[in-house]
């Protein structure tokens, strides 16, 4: 533990690169640290935390606590699935949020008592730009990113290749941050063979917190071709994963998916795990298509 713990005080878990071939000694070291640090506050990857809440609940663990205890949730977007997993072992006087943030700039907004997404404006100008103009309320649009008063490291009109959609509505908690949501990366989107595209963030939408699904992955493998790879649980059945196909089929606007259960599904090459991926948004002519400043 000492060779990971950071200047500040922060304890860095032991991670694997590949998230479900992680040895069972790292798994139970990590969770054994949990006990022992005692944290008020955890920062996690929410696949990572959710497959650590699965591993708590198999070997019979219990969390180290289960109140004024807060979890932050990011780097990679927060499946329902993922936060339904950890909210059944936590339990709900756990607080969770779920934070927008880029590693080369920090805090971007977070999530509010009341599940919205607020930006933050004090240490950035934020820009939603579609087509070059600024977008209208429930557009997508690209977020575009000026640094404030950052000496070290200052970025100017910087497109971040998220996108997002700006809401119009006011936030019932009472901050006046602009309220988004954040739909994912655009090398991450589907695109359909009319042209339109589905986020990552609508995809999530539409799989919801399944109570039979441990994990997905979408993958769009070519023009109007997708693969939907998943780990079941024992509250799977044909119904459930029949159900969800034809709302795939009727979203995607395409019978060609095909849908697998898995034991093992690869982390990418950063060791992180996106549950939405599309070779075709990787195109250069789509990744133009994208690219709206
Ligand atoms: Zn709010």
């Amino acid at each position: 533990m000492e060779s990971r713990l950071l200047c500040d005080g922060t304890l860095v878990l032991p991670v694997y690169h590949d998230l479900l071939t992680t040895p069972e000694r790292m798994i139970n070291m990590a969770l054994d640290e949990i006990e022992i640090y005692d944290p008020h506050l955890l920062f996690v990857d929410p696949t990572h935390f959710a497959f650590l809440a699965r591993e708590m609940r198999k070997s019979g663990r219990t969390p180290h606590k289960t109140d004024g205890f807060c979890i932050m949730s990011g780097f990679t977007l927060c499946t329902q699935v993922a936060r339904r997993q950890i909210t059944e072992v936590y339990g709900d006087k756990v607080a969770f949020a779920d934070m927008l943030g880029m590693s080369e700039l920090g805090y971007l907004g977070f999530e509010c008592p009341a599940g919205q997404q607020h930006m933050n404006t004090k240490d950035f100008h934020i820009e939603f730009i579609r087509d070059g103009r600024p977008a209208e309320p429930g557009e997508l649009a690209e977020l575009v990113i000026t640094t404030l008063g950052d000496s070290l490291s200052p970025h100017i009109r910087y497109a971040t290749g998220d996108i997002y959609r700006l809401s119009s509505d006011a936030c019932s908690c009472g901050s006046t941050a602009p309220v988004v949501r954040h739909e994912g990366r655009s090398k991450n989107v589907l695109w359909l063979h009319d042209g339109s595209l589905v986020t990552p963030k609508e995809l999530d939408e539409l799989i919801g917190p399944a109570q039979w699904i441990d994990m997905y992955q979408m993958n769009q493998t070519n023009d109007d071709e997708f693969s939907f790879q998943y780990i079941r649980n024992d509250a799977w059945t044909q119904g459930a994963e029949d159900e969800l196909l034809a709302k795939l089929q009727a979203t995607l606007k395409t019978k060609n998916i095909s849908c697998d259960a898995k034991s093992y599904l690869p982390a990418d090459r950063g060791g992180k795990f996106l549950s939405c991926i599309s070779s075709v948004a990787m195109r250069e002519e789509k990744r133009r298509l994208i690219s709206w400043v």
